[in-house]
């Protein structure tokens, strides 16, 4: 059996893989051992089966022989041990959730139901390196990849609406702080129905810009509000979030002539699920039916939404999709400028195909490949 270490299953991306493992009992195809940046020695987290205590992370002897590393520790972690690794020689797979490797030559972004051909090309070709990718690329693709795989897209704008966890667990957190603080602050006010709505109202601005709210983790208040700007500027205008939409898409499906794609990025008040109103300007004139049926054809998780309010508020929502698998799609219309403006919007878990899902996935994909091999 193949030996798998993995490092980095106790953060909020690792859990979520290690909860999505455990549920599909992905732990029988190989030889888990469980490493750590800080807790040697101790207990190695319950997944069914008997494994040693927690290795250290850095050891680079014992992670030298694992034939593959499984990690979703963080850039930091990968940027201090991988080239240590493969400059000793190891030559194992090395399956990554954080952004350090990904524009890297030797690695390929990974998103299976979108570039599984991508990917059976690399491990022939003898690529080591798979990295999962953004979380907002890896989403939108899975709704509307397919457009772009059949050449059908010349542009796309994409403005996203970002929920806290892709900040981390810490902002999830001061996000909810944030919302108890308004809460505490209004309650008299809002308990009392002769309150005037403006005297709420003004109550809320004054206490989210208070000094003592809750604001460390984000760079302004999240509650009540919305943040225009994710991740570092970049020379071109655009945050680094914003950047990763053009080159990772690219990158995932290794298009020969670059599909542009560009947008802006919000975070908003969301737990779990990214939401993106997408502009695609098609390169003929298609039918919407043809369209979603396309759609639906191109892999069994994203879900077309009917174009009805009562639809929208069932199911095109980020509290109606946190938790699932499903890509919900819909908002789908064409544009009033002219026949090849599409509009759709789409939801989904960012933490699930956002993050864990693809990394779970190629970890599978790889094992039945080095076991048939
Ligand atoms: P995280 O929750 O901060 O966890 C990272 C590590 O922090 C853990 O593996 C753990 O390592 C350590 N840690 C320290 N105190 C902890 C505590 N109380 N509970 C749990 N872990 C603790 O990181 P993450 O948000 O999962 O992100 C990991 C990587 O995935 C990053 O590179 C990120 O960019 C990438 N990614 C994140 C998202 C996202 O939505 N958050 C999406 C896609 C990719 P030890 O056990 O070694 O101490």
């Amino acid at each position: 059996m193949l030996k798998t270490g993995f490092i980095g299953w106790r953060g909020m991306v690792g859990s979520v893989l290690m909860d999505r493992m455990k549920e599909e009992n992905d732990f029988y195809e190989f030889e888990p051992l469980f490493f750590t940046t800080s807790q040697t020695g101790k207990k190695a987290p319950d997944i069914g089966i008997d494994t040693p205590v927690l290795q250290d992370a850095f050891d680079i002897f014992k992670l030298s022989r694992m034939d593959i590393i499984v990690t979703c520790q963080g850039s930091s972690y990968t940027e201090k041990v991988l080239p240590d690794l493969r400059k000793k020689g190891w030559n194992g797979f090395w399956i990554d959730a954080a952004s350090k490797m990904r524009m890297d030559k030797e690695s390929i972004i990974v998103l299976d139901p979108v570039n599984r051909e991508v990917i059976d090309k690399a491990i022939s070709c003898g690529i080591k390196n798979f990295i999962g990718g953004n979380c907002t690329v890896s989403l939108m693709l899975m709704a509307v990849g397919t457009l772009l795989k059949k050449g059908l897209v010349d542009w796309i704008t994409s403005i996203t609406y970002q929920s806290a966890s892709g900040a981390g667990a810490k902002n999830m957190r001061e996000l909810l702080s944030q919302m108890n603080y308004v809460g505490e602050k209004l309650k008299e006010l809002v308990d009392d129905p002769q309150t005037p709505i403006l005297a709420i109202d003004k109550k809320v601005t004054e206490t989210i810009l208070s000094p003592a709210f809750p604001v460390k983790n984000f760079p302004a208040p999240l509650a009540g509000s919305a943040i225009p700007f994710i991740d570092k500027l970049m020379d071109s205008g655009q945050t680094k979030e914003e950047w990763k939409g053009c080159a990772e898409t690219n990158k995932i499906l290794q298009t020969k002539n670059p599909i542009p794609i560009d947008g802006i990025c919000v975070r908003i008040g969301a737990m779990r699920c990214h939401s993106q109103a997408l502009t695609i300007k098609l390169n003929e004139n298609l039918a919407l039916d043809e369209i979603c049926k396309m759609i639906e054809e191109s892999n069994e998780w994203v879900k077309i939404i009917p174009n009805t309010p009562e639809d929208t508020a069932k199911y095109l929502t980020p509290a109606a999709v946190a938790g699932k698998l499903d890509i919900a799609l819909g908002r789908i219309r064409k544009l009033n400028i002219g026949p090849k403006y599409l509009s759709a919007f789409t939801v989904g878990d960012q933490l699930l195909w956002g993050a864990a899902e693809p990394i779970r996935r190629i970890l599978k994909i790889i094992v039945s490949n080095e076991s048939i091999s």
